[in-house]
Order: structure tokens, then sequence, then C-alpha cells
């Protein structure tokens, strides 16, 4: 059994990307649920990651190592700045060696057919797919619902979706955030989707998909939605922006 842990904060010195002066910031390595509901929160409602400069009062997102552990639903979620698949290895086969976090082997071991384990690459994936948790979604079905709608998006701006996330879940809509543009500065668009349209996807793929907990989701984003197939051929039409 994963041992039960205690979401702590810690202080670290952070550079201001745009004044270049170094301040303390307070973040949490390890957000362990139950118990870390907090922090959770502040993940959440974005005051966690996205620091404030106190000399010039630039906003900014760090690159953590954070890893998110829910011990009732049983995910298992990391963000790092470590390029390639090395982490998304390392959890299929149960050894982790990164910098900043400390995973028991025994533990890893226990937790591989068990969790839903995922590796992200930035603070916004990492808030995604917490909300998406949070809000009982598949994450998966959402992945192919933004990969069709990153289509519609195309055809109407004649650019490229740079990004694209679940911002938020207000009553019957899914609020998306598109980042536009093939270079900065970008254009930020907001989307809305009644909540159907999620289970409309989830009624059509669901049961063409593993269980989440199986290693080929470890890496769930949109290059996923792309090489699984499954909207291949259909209408970017499909999901209804209002
Ligand atoms: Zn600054």
């Amino acid at each position: 059994m994963p041992t039960t842990n205690i979401s702590e904060m810690i202080t670290k010195p952070t550079l201001c990307p745009a004044c270049g002066k170094k301040f303390d910031y307070a973040f949490c390595p390890e957000i362990i649920i139950p118990g870390g509901n907090k922090i959770k929160r502040k993940v959440l409602n974005r005051t966690m990651f996205f620091p404030k400069c106190p000399y010039c009062g630039e906003e900014f997102k760090i690159k953590p190592q954070c890893m998110y552990r829910d011990d009732n639903r049983r995910e298992w979620f990391i963000v790092t700045d470590q390029p390639g698949d090395e982490i998304e290895k390392m959890l299929e086969i149960g050894d982790i060696h990164v910098n900043g976090i400390d995973a028991n082997e025994d533990m890893v071991d226990f937790m591989k057919g068990l969790y839903k384990r995922r590796v992200v690459h930035d603070v916004d994936a990492f808030r995604e797919k917490i909300l998406l948790s949070d809000s009982n979604y598949d994450d998966r079905i959402i992945e192919l619902m933004k990969f069709s709608l990153s289509g519609v998006l195309e055809k109407e701006n004649h650019t490229r979706v740079y990004r694209i996330f679940l911002e938020e879940t207000s009553g019957n809509l899914l609020v998306f955030t598109a980042i536009m543009g093939s270079r900065p500065p970008f254009e930020y668009v907001s989307v809305k989707t009644p909540a159907k349209v999620y289970y409309d996807f989830k009624n059509k793929y669901l049961d063409k998909l593993d269980r989440p907990e199986a290693n080929e989701y470890i890496s769930t984003d949109q290059k996923w939605a792309a090489n699984s197939g499954l909207l291949a051929g259909t209408d970017p039409g499909f999901v209804i922006p209002i």
C-alpha cells in the first residue's frame, strides 16, 4: 500500500523572467489526496504554480516538478519539465528517479496496474488533469474533444492551435481556452461547449479504449489523440462551439 504522506509546502528561490530579480516562492512538490484538498484548491484556482513577481508585478508560470496522488480515486499525475519520454518509461517499469521527486520503488510497483498514471510537461496540463479528476471527466475523452475542437477553430481562424486546455466546467458548459498561432504573440480564444457533447463522445469512443490504468495512456495529450486514429475521417465539425 502507498504510505500516507503529508502534502507540504516548500519555499524556493524563483527568477522573474521579466525583470530578472530573485524572490522566494512557496509551492508543494507532492500533493496527496486525501489530506491535500486545500492545496489541490490552490492548483485549481491558480494560486499555486503561477507566481507574481513582487518587484515588477509580472505573472508567470513556474516549471515545477510535482506529483499529485489521489489514493481514493487511484490516480497519479506527474508534472515535470524534463524533456522526452524518460518519466513515461520510468512509470512503465516502476522505477522513478527524477530531480526533486522521490518515489519508493515498492509503491510504484503497487500502483502500476491499479492507478491511473499520467505525465505532463506543463502546469496548465497538470491543472487540467486535476480539474478533470475533480469533475469526474475521463481525460482521454476530453483529449478527443479538444482534438476535434481544434479542427473547427483552425478552420474558422485560419491559423493553428498551439495548445488547448479545459479551463473550467460551469453548470452544463465546458469552457476551453485555445492558444492560437504559430509563434508568439499568441491569441487566446475561449470556447464553450455543452457538456452533452462530452457524453456523446464518451458513448461513441469509451468502449474503443482500454482501462485508463493501462500503460498506453501515461501520455494522454493531443499527440495521443492524433495517434489514436479514433477521429480519423470524422468531420471536424462534430464539436459545435457555442
Ligand atoms: Zn519581476
